[in-house]
């Protein structure tokens, strides 16, 4: 019997219509790896061909660390920031081990 479980990882990419930060599933499938995504807020289907990974971003919490989002640059995790005193980001580096 063949083995049935997807193999796949997750990589954080950005959407090139809203630029919505997500994670991506990148199911290892043969001959080559499949990138296929739909946007969790657009519905934008990103394939292979627009995938663009996110090495860095800024994730803000509020006072009970609950993530509010994650942001590519640290001017827009600031912006969010600014409105309520009670979040504060942090850098986070992404898709560092993900070798197949
Ligand atoms: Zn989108």
């Amino acid at each position: 019997m063949k083995d049935n479980t997807e193999n796949y990882h997750l990589e954080i990419i950005k959407c090139p219509e809203c630029n919505a930060i997500q994670h991506g599933k990148v199911v290892h499938s043969t001959p080559f790896n499949s990138y296929v995504h739909f946007c969790v807020e657009c519905n934008y289907i990103i394939l292979e061909s627009e995938w663009q990974q996110v090495k860095k971003v800024f994730v803000v919490t509020d006072a009970d660390e609950n993530v509010i989002g994650a942001y590519e640059t640290e001017e827009l995790a600031k912006i969010i920031c600014k409105g309520n005193e009670e979040y504060c980001y942090e850098d986070h580096y992404v898709n560092k081990n993900e070798q197949m």
